[in-house]
């Protein structure tokens, strides 16, 4: 969290510093109160006037229109793996699943357990490199009771740079990696999810963006803290709500409003991503292999030419303050995962450090 430290863990993810120190400041007395808020009611006047402030700070950031409802469930991203199919299908529907790494692979594996579930479309190579496929390969089904895709995989490190149409048919997206990290057209998706601990906040708190018309069709099995009706109507405290990382996102909503809102985040993250894809093409040591125009932002996977020398690597990144580069188990080789917080130093800090270990082993 001190700056001579830069974490690229793909998450939990590194917070803004500013955040930690004033939820630092004020752990044992939050608002003159004399107890911490984790310690206080979901029901307390100060605690449900943060949470309802929260949830206004975010639809300011996302210009979230008035006919889409903000929930703050348990259970991260996989929580609505599950949710989704139960909240927008019956048994018997059919839904249509884009299929780009990772997480939507989970997301269909998960629905399938719910109702039939299609491929829509599948990465392909091109010259070599990943590529996702544009709109006109994706196979749509009008009948579908959603299209669910991921835009941002966070293990494979690509990024959709558009919003599949899915004509009458509502779209859903996971964006657990990418939420916040650009202005969004809202009214596009019928259902917006995102497990918090990369550019929201801790683990565990989903936050679920959805549009009024497919909320209260529950199948009657549901489990209640799924239910996006009755998340609804108990305003996201059907039950406990995961309250301090529901506050910890409240702090974050406010540091993205006065550090200039999404437009600049967006400003900042293409030049993070700028600055380290460019010094990955200009080498022959370092590579990513993923198509120019689906790379992701967030997530830069990269691997070393000789991948004997991948052990050094982490161990003097590590050495050097810049942790949690190993790649994920999946893809091996490492990974710059460069959510919000991260600010562009960090990403100049990794590639000097690139440059300086490819002058010593390359
Ligand atoms: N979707 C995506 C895109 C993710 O990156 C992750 C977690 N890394 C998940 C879903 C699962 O989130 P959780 O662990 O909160 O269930």
């Amino acid at each position: 969290m001190t700056q001579a430290v830069f974490n690229f863990c793909a998450g939990p993810a590194m917070l803004p510093a500013s955040v930690m120190k004033q939820a630092q400041a004020e752990m044992l007395d939050w608002q003159g109160q004399g107890v911490s808020v984790m310690e206080m009611s979901h029901r307390s006047k100060p605690y449900m006037q943060m949470a309802a402030e929260a949830e206004q700070d975010l639809r300011d950031l996302m210009a979230i229109p008035s006919n889409y409802k903000v929930l703050f469930l348990h259970g991260g991203g996989r929580g609505q793996f599950a949710g989704v199919p139960l909240n927008l299908s019956h048994s018997g529907d059919s839904a249509d699943y884009l299929l780009s790494g990772q997480w939507s692979r989970g997301a269909l594996a998960e629905g399938e357990k719910y109702l039939h579930c299609k491929v829509a479309g599948e990465p392909n190579l091109i010259d070599g490199k990943v590529a996702l496929p544009p709109q006109s390969a994706l196979n749509i089904n009008p009948d579908a009771a959603y299209f669910h895709y991921c835009p941002n995989e966070t293990i494979e490190g690509v990024e959709f740079s558009y919003i599949p149409d899915a004509g009458h048919v509502p779209v859903v997206a996971d964006m657990s990696s990418t939420i916040l990290s650009q202005p969004l057209d809202v009214s596009r998706f019928g259902v917006i999810y995102a497990g918090a601990q990369k550019n929201i906040g801790p683990s565990g708190l989903s936050v679920v963006i959805v549009r009024e018309d497919l909320i209260g069709n529950a199948r009657q099995e549901t489990p209640s803290i799924l239910d996006y009706g009755l998340a609804v109507k108990h305003d996201s405290m059907y039950n406990t709500p995961p309250t301090y990382a529901w506050y910890l996102a409240g702090l974050v909503f406010k540091w993205l409003k006065s550090n200039g809102g999404l437009t600049e985040m967006a400003k900042v993250n293409w030049a993070k991503a700028d600055t380290l894809y460019r010094f990955i093409d200009g080498s022959d040591f370092y590579r990513n292999n993923v198509d120019d125009n689906c790379r992701s932002k967030m997530n830069v996977p990269f691997q070393l030419a000789d991948e004997s020398l991948d052990s050094k690597f982490l161990e003097l990144s590590d050495a050097a303050g810049l942790k949690a580069l190993k790649g994920h188990r999946i893809v091996g080789g490492m990974r710059a995962s460069i959510y919000n917080a991260m600010p562009l130093s960090g990403v100049q800090a990794l590639v000097d450090f690139m440059a300086d270990f490819e002058k010593r082993f390359g």
